[in-house]
């Protein structure tokens, strides 16, 4: 088993490199982001809970995002070679519950990869994303709350990663290709 959270502030290229690595190590992709917007796309009632909180840049709270991971977990993730964790955890208790969700199915987190991007970068990224995709946060107003929650709730996870020699740091600013390039090197010391 191979499992890995792909960590970084939002428009860090988490999406991106996570289609490479599925391809490359063999993993199942679990974005929680995803998971909420398909959820607003079909109008279910946790859809229409997270709207809210995704319009306004805030995090969907932790109690609701543990257990919706939990089901995907349960749902998907049986038999896989690993999985690919983006946009999980954004806070500690998630961290916590991380680990105790692997732990019950009798495995570990094997490492975090942090994609190391500046802010300016972020924001062109995203606001790029926007105009092409459409996706409803990616406006400059909302980015800026995201980017705030990111510093506030989410940052904090380098520190605890580091603490137990998990994280791993990656330069995630330019190219996709060398970027993923630093992240396989990276997981290759550690696979
Ligand atoms: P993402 O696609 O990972 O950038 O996530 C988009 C939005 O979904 C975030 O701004 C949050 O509102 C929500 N979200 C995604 N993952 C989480 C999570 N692990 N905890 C809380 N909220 C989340």
């Amino acid at each position: 088993m191979l499992n890995l959270v792909l960590f970084g502030a939002p428009g860090s290229g988490k999406g991106t490199q996570s289609a490479k690595l599925i391809d490359k190590y063999g993993l199942h992709h679990i974005s929680t982001g995803e998971v909420l917007r398909d959820h607003i796309k079909r109008e279910t009632e946790l859809g229409k809970i997270a709207q809210s909180y995704i319009a306004n840049g805030q995090l969907i709270p932790d109690e609701l995002m543990i257990s919706i991971l939990d089901d995907v977990l349960e749902k998907e993730a049986a038999g896989k070679k690993g999985v690919i964790f983006d946009g999980f955890p954004r806070t500690i208790p998630q961290a916590e519950a991380l680990k105790e969700l692997l732990r019950k199915r009798g495995t570990d987190l094997h490492a975090v990869v942090g994609l190391e991007v500046p802010e300016e970068e972020l924001i062109e990224r995203m606001l790029n994303r926007g105009k092409e995709t459409g996706r409803a946060d990616d406006n400059l107003e909302t980015i800026k709350k995201r980017l705030d929650v990111y510093h506030n709730q989410t940052s904090p996870l380098k520190d605890y990663y580091s603490g137990i020699g998990k994280y791993l740091p990656v330069n995630g600013s330019g190219n996709i290709e060398d970027i993923f390039n630093n992240i396989t090197a990276g997981i290759d010391k550690i696979n």
